[in-house]
């Protein structure tokens, strides 16, 4: 479980009621709840929707794309009831921030929900957790039904003709649910696997009506953004990437844990001021800047600042916030085979490329990091990355290719390292090797 931590450059938004006893909605009233939805109530929709786009609020689950933008594509009218959808299956290796801010602060969730709903015209909300933070439902679940307690939630929200419903689900722990038609799927009641696009979600979406669809991060950032106004808000980060985000540190740092630093936060600060440096005094190795489907940097790529389009100029993705440390006593081939290990077991293997791509993969790292790659495996292993990319139905395909085709890039000479029979030179002694399967 990530703890709490605190760094003087963090600028606390989202996180600053973690560890306030925020869980009580008492408490959550007194440090200034659900006063952004009294707001945005009065103001009304427009309002709502040109404050979100001046923001610069960009989803927080990976892809980025404006808030305000993807709730203005909602029609206006419909004929079928719209929803809005907070993503809470947070699976990515290497992110725990939603975590946090359900475990801390589930209210703002529920009041960002609300808020989401009262932009578009919906009214409904669907708050779905992954299956593995099922533990997580019964605080999410008392928080809910203390809104409804206070009128916060139902046929009279603030005691005015709009109705508000929330409704609470869990997956089943498959990370594919991530993706939202996946995620929709799974909501109601079918497997988790994804829909064709387009139709877009905001169009036709949640059964069969527009619904818009934001990770928890973005949804619980969106009070703040009413409570405080859009301009202030969209200073604190960099052009077209307003405000802060959580950043997830881990790996070899000396002070892992969630940080909230403005967007465009020097990555390279963020390791050695913020994390504290390498542990142990070792040398950096690679750096994960967004979750594990984003593409490895080298330490000297990190000096940049950590927005969307900067760490998108740098060969990768910004991603879903985690970044993880590698130093200099990781077996790089083993960190490949781990990782699209985790893609192979999760595809939902629809698609060939994914179904097929990721096991060959994963059956070639893992014969590499026993010794006994071929030279030809190499280009190989890149190639079949390479044809899984852009091939598939969903960004899976891609979250797997993407990573693996830097490894291979970026640490051929490692690769070189382990083959024809030689052991892995990383292997440390009684810790077992990765078998082949
Ligand atoms: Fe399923 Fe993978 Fe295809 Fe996505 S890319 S639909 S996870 S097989």
């Amino acid at each position: 479980m990530p703890r709490l931590v605190s760094h003087p450059d963090e600028v606390k938004i989202v996180s600053r009621r973690f560890g306030q006893g925020a869980t009580n909605i008492d408490r959550y009233i007194e440090l200034g709840g659900y006063e952004a939805a009294k707001k945005a109530l009065a103001q009304g929709p427009d309002w709502i929707i040109n404050e979100m786009k001046a923001s610069n609020l960009r989803g927080r689950g990976g892809a980025g794309f404006s808030t305000g933008m993807k709730w203005s594509f909602v029609p206006k009218q419909s004929a079928k009831p719209k929803s809005v959808l907070v993503n809470g299956d947070e699976s990515e290796p290497g992110t725990c921030k939603d975590h946090l801010i359900f475990l801390h602060d589930p209210h703002s969730v529920i009041e960002g929900t609300i808020i989401a709903g009262l932009a578009i015209g919906a009214k409904t909300g669907f708050i779905y957790l992954r299956g593995e933070y099922r533990y997580l439902l019964e605080i999410v679940e008392k928080a809910v039904a203390a809104a409804y307690a206070h009128g916060f939630l139902g046929k009279r929200i603030f005691g005015s003709d709009t109705e508000f419903q929330i409704i609470t689900q869990t997956g089943a722990g498959a990370y594919e649910v991530g993706e939202e038609s996946a995620l929709m799927e799974s909501l109601e009641g079918k497997r988790g696997i994804p829909r064709i696009k387009p139709p877009f979600p905001a169009v036709v979406g949640l059964y069969g009506g527009p619904t818009i669809i934001n990770n928890a991060e973005t949804i619980a950032t969106v009070p703040h953004i009413i409570s405080m106004g859009a301009a202030p808000y969209a200073e604190i980060g960099t052009p077209r990437n307003g405000g802060t985000r959580l950043f997830c540190l881990s790996g070899h740092v000396e002070r892992p844990g969630v940080y909230e630093l403005p967007m465009g936060y020097n990555l390279k600060k963020m390791i050695y001021e913020v994390g504290g440096g390498i542990a142990g005094g070792r040398a950096l190795k690679a750096v994960v800047p967004g979750g594990s489907s984003t593409p490895v940097l080298l330490p000297e790529e990190i000096d940049i600042g950590m927005d969307f389009d900067q760490v998108g100029k740098a060969g990768s993705m910004l991603g879903s916030g985690g970044v993880v440390v590698i130093d200099d006593h990781t077996c790089m081939v083993e960190f490949a085979l781990r990782t699209i290990a985790f893609y192979q077991h999760e595809s939902c293997g629809w698609c060939i490329p994914c179904r097929e791509g990721t096991d060959w993969l994963k059956k070639s790292l893992s014969r590499f990091h026993a010794g006994f790659g071929r030279a030809a495996d190499i280009d190989n292993i890149r190639r079949i990355a390479e044809n899984i990319l852009g091939r598939t139905f969903c960004p899976l395909g891609d979250a797997a290719a993407m990573p693996t085709i830097a490894f291979v890039k970026k640490f051929r000479k490692e690769f070189e390292d382990h083959l024809n029979g030689r052991p892995c030179p990383f292997a440390k002694e009684g810790v077992p090797q990765l078998a082949v399967v």
